[in-house]
């Protein structure tokens, strides 16, 4: 059996711990491979060797740094059908999917190559007599990242790009469901020429994640996943004086107003809440028609798009979506499906029990549709995670928007419309952090900052664009004075510009 292990210090290194989990292929149900868990000593020897090589790393001038990622962007390029085979290989979802997932970590690698420009502090010419003022952005020192498995190439780039281009080394800690991926982004990393110890990679589970969290020469922590976690991570760095910014879990609304092109938002629908079979921070779960006739057209429109869908394994070219993640995930959602129909939601098209041949034991759920869904059921209130879908009509346009404005979550939200007074009223009003206007998935681009509302983030910064360049950086300011010629006395009040 392969067994993955960790990569500190730019060398592949064999777990030491005793403990591994599982790596399933999810569309077989069979274990592919054995990943080794850390313990605190495997943390600890990853952070010794960052604290090693960061400080030469900080010293290296920014254009040098820059170079690393030029050449980091060719190399996965050139290898772009490789690494996506192998992230869809443990992830599930579809080759061109995995691309996706790899390019939008690619293009942060993009921005990052104008950390020459990103990095420039700021100065004051005489700010007083004699006196010039200007603040440097330093590196935090060591920064860690800890990932969930739905993006196992994109969020990993999210978060070692800009932490890395800043000048601080880095401790990955990928999720354990699919962790070749962000090895194999490590080895590359070396090949475009970053030194050893800058950017090391440990497997593991809650103890390498409290072992990150309580080591004391961490200076920051980006966490993505599941809000539970992102809570506890966040509450925990910053007991242990860390910086942290916390990504959490989503349910992101589409409102269909009435003048909306129905057939845009109808493609729009398949592709946000089907594609990657729902596991997107990003999906659409919940369709908020405005007017029953709206609501009726769009889900005579939705159901025959759902009942053809085309599901398969990851090498099936022609895919739509593939199995979600795990047998736990699978049966989770089963029951949140049971839960519906419980709760006297309508299950339009229901996903129980889809079975493909010759993968019998592989994890797939059928496209789901759940009509006339209400705010109490559970099926709102939670994060699904998988591809269900739930409507829930609105009777006007106050009532729909409504409905995001008081859910928990607020990652993402979209409106379709062709009235731009109600868009622009929809993008002021709304207390979500990205906004699709007509645009189902509005995941911003790398130079642009990535981040969600309420239960969705902890901290202030956001990912990418110049909040990572912040959030990877600490400022300092300086005050200076060559006062040539002028001989003050002491002064006992406090320095106020006259
Ligand atoms: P998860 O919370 O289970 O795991 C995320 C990471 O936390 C993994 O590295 C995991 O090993 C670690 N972890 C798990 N349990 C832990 C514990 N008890 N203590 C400490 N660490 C722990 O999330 P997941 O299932 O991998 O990913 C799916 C979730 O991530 C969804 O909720 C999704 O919405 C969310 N997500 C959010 C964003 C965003 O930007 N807001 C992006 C992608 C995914």
């Amino acid at each position: 059996m392969r067994e993955i292990g960790h990569f500190i210090g730019g060398k592949h290194v064999a777990g030491t711990s005793g403990r591994t989990a599982d790596v399933f292929n999810p569309a077989t149900g069979e274990v592919q491979a054995k990943v080794a868990l850390a313990s605190v000593s495997e943390i600890r020897a990853a952070v010794e060797n960052a604290k090693e090589a960061q400080p030469k790393w900080a010293a290296t001038n920014p254009q040098r740094r820059a170079r690393v990622f030029m050449k980091f962007v060719d190399l996965l390029n050139q290898n772009m059908d490789e690494l996506a085979e192998m992230l869809s290989r443990e992830h599930g979802k579809t080759v061109e999917d995995s691309k996706g997932d790899v390019i939008r970590g690619l293009e942060v690698c993009e921005f990052v190559i104008g950390i020459p420009h990103l990095s420039k502090g700021e100065f004051t010419e005489g700010a007083g007599p004699q006196i010039d003022m200007y603040s440097m952005r330093q590196p935090v020192g060591i920064g860690a990242g800890i990932t969930p498995f739905n993006f196992p190439g994109m969020i990993p780039m999210w978060m070692f790009a800009p932490a890395i281009a800043c000048g601080n080394a880095f401790i990955l800690k990928p999720s354990e469901r699919d962790p070749s991926l962000p090895i194999r982004l490590a080895e590359l990393m070396i090949e475009a020429g970053l030194p050893a110890g800058i950017l090391n990679v440990v497997n593991g589970d809650k103890a390498a994640v409290d072992a990150i969290l309580t080591d004391p020469d961490i200076g920051a922590v980006s966490f993505v996943g599941s809000t539970p976690i992102a809570r506890y991570v966040y509450g925990t760095a910053a007991m242990n004086g860390k910086r942290a910014q916390c990504f959490g879990g989503a349910k992101n609304h589409m409102i269909i107003m009435p003048d909306a092109d129905l057939d845009q938002a109808v493609n729009a629908l398949m592709g946000a809440g089907y594609g990657s079979a729902g596991e997107r921070c990003m999906a659409v779960s919940v369709a908020v028609p405005v007017g029953e006739e709206t609501a009726n057209r769009l889900v005579e429109k939705l159901v025959p798009k759902i009942e053809s869908l085309r599901i398969g394994p990851y090498t099936d070219d022609k895919a739509d979506m593939g199995p979600v993640v795990t047998k736990e995930a699978h049966a989770r959602i089963n029951g949140l499906i049971d839960r519906g129909v419980e709760e006297g939601a309508k299950l339009v098209v229901d996903g129980r029990g889809f079975k493909l041949q010759g993968y019998e034991n592989g994890y797939f759920v059928g496209g789901t549709l759940f009509d006339n869904v209400t705010p109490d059921m559970d099926i709102y209130k939670q994060e699904i995670f998988g591809p269900v879908l739930s409507v829930v009509r609105a009777h006007n346009y106050e009532d729909a928007l409504s409905l995001p404005m008081k859910h928990e979550y607020g990652n993402g939200v979209a409106i379709f419309t062709r009235d731009g007074d109600a868009a622009r009223d929809f993008a002021s009003r709304i207390n979500i952090g990205m906004i699709g206007i007509n645009v189902p998935i509005p995941v911003p681009l790398a130079y642009h900052s990535f981040g969600g509302w309420k239960a969705s983030s902890f901290g202030d910064l956001n990912q990418h664009g110049t909040d990572s360049i912040k959030f990877w950086t600490k400022t300092k300011t300086i005050t200076a004075r060559w006062p040539s010629g002028i001989k003050d006395g002491a002064e006992f009040v406090m320095p106020v510009m006259k």
